[in-house]
């Protein structure tokens, strides 16, 4: 299964991607995460991205397409993986459809987690002081000033892929204002549904 989370920063695509881990055994590949391990270990790539991560920008297309051109062709990724935060512009949407069907692969679902952004600042503040009370790092970017940034960024940018996936019917939507156990019966009903479908052609 080849998947992508689509959703505004805070939608809870982390958390059900973790999920899906789980149950389909296929690896998430979170951009964000990468991007942040490379800014950690200081690599040309995170040196590169910090200052735009930082300020709540997107890194540029080639340096997030290279990294999920190389991490896609890694063993555990060849029979699926879940995408959380790429694409996030169509340059990386067709890049990505480019480079899986390079392979004879495709995309077999996109899903939305659709949430009211206007809930979303308080929810990235309860993350911020969840990871503090557990004596964990804040991420900078989750400052609430960075978060409106970042949010914006989504807005103006990333949401162009909804529209894009939703054109080849691969789009589905699922409620994210829900709590998080029922989105996940919803995400996993969606894709058993898909399952039954592939594997009855
Ligand atoms: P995330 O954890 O997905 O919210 O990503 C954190 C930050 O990493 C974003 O605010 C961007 O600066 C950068 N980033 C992650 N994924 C991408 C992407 N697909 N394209 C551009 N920038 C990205």
């Amino acid at each position: 299964m080849r998947l992508i989370l689509v959703g505004p920063p805070g939608a809870g695509k982390g958390t059900q991607a973790a999920r899906l881990v789980a149950k389909y055994n296929i690896p998430q590949l979170s951009t964000g995460d990468m991007l942040r391990a490379a800014v950690a270990a200081e690599t040309p790539i995170g040196l590169k991205a910090k200052a735009v991560m930082d300020a709540g920008g997107l890194v540029s297309d080639d340096i997030v397409v290279g990294i999920i051109r190389d991490r896609i062709a890694e063993q555990d990724a060849l029979g699926g993986f879940i995408l959380d935060g790429f694409p996030r512009t169509i340059a990386q949407a067709d890049a990505l459809a480019e480079m899986l069907a390079g392979k004879g692969l495709e995309i077999d679902a996109v899903i939305e987690l659709r949430v009211d952004q206007t809930k979303l600042v308080d929810r990235i503040m309860k993350r911020a002081d969840e990871a503090r009370a557990n004596g964990q790092p804040v991420r900078k970017d989750d400052d609430p000033e960075v978060f409106k940034d970042r949010l914006a960024a989504y807005n103006k940018d990333t949401a162009v892929v909804i529209p894009y996936y939703e054109q080849k019917g691969l789009l589905t939507v699922v409620d994210g204002m829900q709590p998080i156990d029922e989105v996940s019966a919803t995400v996993e009903a969606v894709l058993s549904k898909l399952d039954e479908v592939s594997s009855s052609v």
